[in-house]
């Protein structure tokens, strides 16, 4: 079975032919990091205009390189939600227009559904049940998935995205956007105990998060340094700050895991790729026998060959959208 799919769903263009839903044929990913790195993060209808631009090379140099076809192609697959609406849109249509014209039937893809799946690319033999910890630029899940396409929600966050987080705490430190991979390397050179930042108290028993106290900590940290004209050390605040959220990531899902009694933990999103959270994350759940997975770097964030995953496996269960498909900005996670 072999699948085009299309992602649009924020600042990446990208298209990807993936076989049997594991085997990625070509991964064209078109970033827009640059566009947007003048205005310190996404700018909407920068992202649309320019998704109207590269879509349809993007869908060529996919097929080109898979030396696939349009014909020899099983189905068209696309990111219909979460995004941002106009983004999105492109993506979409231009799906639909291109599943038509060659008869083959549209899946519609969950953005987040294809961010779990790209797991299944990574690791050829992962099969549900197990748990994956999603942390990406707009959501934080945790999320017990109990089979292809079957997934229980246990946790996420009440304000901010981990991801978010990361770039909003890089900006008010001067790094460049996106923040994630920024805050990653200066950490590196800092030391994760020198400042103490709060952890967010639910009263209750919660594997929910919250990262906008965490935030606050922060900022309200470097004005009262800058007030009080302490030098601000960029590598200790960084490695403080990442500290707080790897720590509480980690408590959440290692909870999950002996809740649940699975062994096998997959994480998803652009921060899956944070070096802290991966070697936390594999340190706790080896005194478990657990095991930790997570996609190589280019996987972990926006790219279109884990929408095909996803696709590939709604396919062989018989799902298919319909043309008249619209894009869901709001979508969530197991959402129909
Ligand atoms: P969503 O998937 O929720 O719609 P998105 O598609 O914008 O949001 P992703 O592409 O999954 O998000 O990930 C981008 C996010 O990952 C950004 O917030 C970025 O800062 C973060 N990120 C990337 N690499 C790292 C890293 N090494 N450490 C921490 N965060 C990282
Ligand atoms: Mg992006
Ligand atoms: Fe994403």
């Amino acid at each position: 079975i072999l699948i085009l799919a299309i992602e649009s769903s924020c600042d990446e263009t990208a298209a990807s032919v993936v076989r049997n839903g594991r085997e990625v044929l070509s991964n064209i990913i078109s970033s827009q990091i640059m566009e947007h790195r003048k205005f310190g993060g996404v700018v909407p209808e920068v992202a649309s205009r320019k998704h109207v631009e590269n879509v349809s090379w993007v869908v060529d140099e996919a097929l080109k390189e898979a030396g696939v076809k349009a014909s020899d192609l099983d189905a068209v697959a696309v990111t219909y939600g979460p995004g941002l609406v106009g983004a999105l849109l492109v993506g979409l249509q231009f799906a639909k227009g291109f599943a038509f014209s060659l008869g083959k039937p549209l899946i519609g893809v969950n953005h987040i559904e294809g961010h779990i799946a790209a797991n299944y690319i990574e690791h050829k033999d992962l099969v549900p049940p197990f748990v994956s910890l999603v942390v990406s630029g707009g959501h934080t899940f945790i999320v017990h998935v109990k089979d292809y396409g079957d997934f229980e929600v246990l946790g996420e966050t009440r304000d901010d995205a981990a991801g978010e987080a990361f770039d909003k705490v890089a900006r008010a430190l001067s790094l460049n956007y996106p923040g994630g991979p920024e805050i990653d390397r200066v950490a590196k050179l800092g030391n994760p105990d020198a400042i103490r930042f709060p952890k967010a108290n639910f009263h209750e028993n919660t594997l929910d998060f919250s990262f906008s106290g965490l935030k606050s900590a922060v900022l309200n940290y470097l004005n009262s340094a800058k007030q009080k004209g302490i030098e601000i050390s960029v590598p200790d605040v960084a490695a403080s700050f990442q500290k707080a959220v790897v720590s509480v990531l980690t408590e959440n899902v290692i909870a999950t895991i002996k809740d649940r009694k699975l062994d096998k933990i997959a994480i998803a999103g652009g921060v899956a790729s944070n070096t802290s959270l991966r070697e936390s994350l594999t340190q706790a759940a080896e005194k478990l026998g657990a095991k930790v997975l997570f996609p190589s770097t280019i996987l972990c964030t926006d790219n279109a060959a884990m929408i095909a995953s996803a696709a590939y496996f709604e396919h062989i269960s018989g799902k298919e959208s319909l043309m008249s498909l619209n894009a869901k900005p709001g979508l969530t996670l197991g959402a129909r």
